[in-house]
């Protein structure tokens, strides 16, 4: 399979290449040239497969022509080593809980895919001695647990983790500073977007790049976000499980809601669809930060600066997946801007919940149906009730455990959560990182003498 950017003015790259670089010479992001339809076949027996080999299954469909089929069946084994359940919250609407991995956030998947797959292309290489290769990102806290996790212990690769000193919660800093090995957390003294920067002044510095082999492993990345579609063909081969079980609801269509920042999840989900997952149409649930939600509206595409919110891992103000989306839905460029927003919102709707809303989401769920939600998962979970028609039958993304919250979750429910033991044993391990400035010259002078 051959990759394209969405800007179009980069040559075309194997998945390797894509998957190396990240960002395609132009700044675009890259995209697979097809998208391959699943069988009928796969689809009618769907239920009767596990987690593992649903995702081998998607996961041949788009990196089979690139990695060879035992090492895939490998990689995906090897990176859902937990579950991703669903469960009845109240009628008609489920909860895909994405929260059951090592950091307990969803993005655990598409970062542990992305660490085995990058492994196998450097042991590919091998004697090519092109040295290590060195990823760099920057977290407000949940993705740079993720990503550290996630590449702990993968040989051939670095990882330096750059966060706002004093600005992660004491839960998420633990989960990447406490590692070792192949893992560098570097405390910026700024705030996020200092990290971001120096981030991007690193991929764009000749002379560093000279000196070290560098890429990103945010969700542009094409191996961090294109395995996050495996759990929605989970998703819906165990309800049609239950549903085959119960021999009810057969007729009712699917729905599903995604709590979006950067909107790679649901990227994901609707690369699923185009390969024949039965969705008959997608809710993007965003917090305060609305600039989707307006552009579904208005067509107008408007990027401002983000908002702070109780979801903040959705604090986004102009997210990176947006261009794949309308890459997507119109054709590469093929149809004019009004034909795309059409294409786009007759699959796509929009939701957006303030702070106050949240809570209010928090507790009356709690209330009604003994579930706790995080604030993240309360978006997804009030679009469903506001937007769910007869007929229908509906699933939202549980993004995050609600404990890796515990500060905001215990407030606004009045109860005491519990610390899963995984969360406990990070924060019994000791703390190590390496002191910054939020200068771009004192990042580049400690990474060249690395
Ligand atoms: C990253 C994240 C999101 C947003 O996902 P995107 O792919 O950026 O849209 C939502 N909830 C949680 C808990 C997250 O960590």
């Amino acid at each position: 399979m051959k990759y394209y950017s969405t800007n179009g003015q980069a040559p075309v790259a194997d998945l390797e290449k894509a998957v190396v670089k990240g960002l395609a010479e132009d700044r675009g992001l890259y995209m697979p040239e097809k998208i391959h339809r699943l069988p009928k076949q796969f689809f009618d027996d769907i239920h009767t497969l596990s987690f593992r080999d649903i995702a081998y299954n998607v996961a041949s469909n788009f990196f089979g022509d690139d990695v060879d089929m035992d090492a895939l069946q490998d990689i995906v084994y090897d990176t859902l080593s937990f579950d991703c359940p669903v469960v009845e919250v109240s009628p008609n609407i489920y909860a895909l809980e994405l929260f059951h991995g090592p950091t307990l956030a969803f993005k655990d998947v598409g970062a542990r895919f992305m660490a085995r797959l990058l492994g196998y292309f450097l042991r590919r290489r091998a004697g090519a001695a092109d040295g290590v290769v060195n990823v760099l990102v920057a977290t407000s806290g949940d993705t740079g647990s993720a990503v550290a996790n996630g590449f702990l212990g993968v040989e051939g690769i670095h990882v330096y983790v750059l966060y706002p000193k004093g600005k992660v919660s004491p839960i998420q800093e633990c989960q990447f500073t406490t590692l070792g090995q192949n893992i560098t957390a570097v405390e910026v003294d700024g705030v996020f977007d200092d990290c971001q920067r120096l981030v991007k002044s690193a991929f764009m510095d000749e002379e560093l790049n000279r000196h070290m082999r560098l890429t990103s492993a945010n969700s542009i990345n094409v191996a961090r976000f294109l395995p996050q579609a495996f759990y929605y063909f989970n998703a819906y081969a165990r309800l049609k499980e239950q549903i085959v079980n119960s021999k009810s609801s057969n007729s009712k269509s699917l729905v599903m809601c995604v709590p979006s920042g950067n909107f790679g999840n649901i990227c994901s989900a609707l690369f699923g669809h185009q390969m024949g997952l039965p969705v008959s149409r997608f809710i993007a649930a965003n917090n305060a930060n609305d600039v989707v939600y307006q552009y579904l509206k208005t067509g107008k595409y408007e990027p401002k600066a983000s908002i702070q919110t109780l979801a903040n891992a959705m604090d986004v103000g102009d997210p990176s997946n947006f261009a794949r989306i309308v890459n997507l839905y119109s054709k590469n460029g093929e149809l004019t801007e009004e034909q795309t927003h059409k294409a786009i919102t007759a699959l796509i709707s929009g939701a957006t919940y303030s702070d106050e809303q949240i809570k209010q989401t928090m507790k009356q769920c709690y209330k009604e149906t003994g579930y706790v939600l995080d604030p993240h998962g309360a978006c997804g979970y009030q679009a469903l009730k506001d937007g769910l028609r007869d007929g229908e039958i509906g699933v939202f993304c549980e993004t995050a455990h609600p404990a890796k919250f515990k500060e905001k979750v215990d407030d606004i429910l009045g109860i005491d959560i519990e610390i899963p033991d995984r969360l406990k044993a990070f924060m019994e391990g000791e703390k190590q990182s390496v002191e910054m400035t939020n200068s771009f010259d004192d990042f580049k002078a400690y990474l060249m003498k690395q």
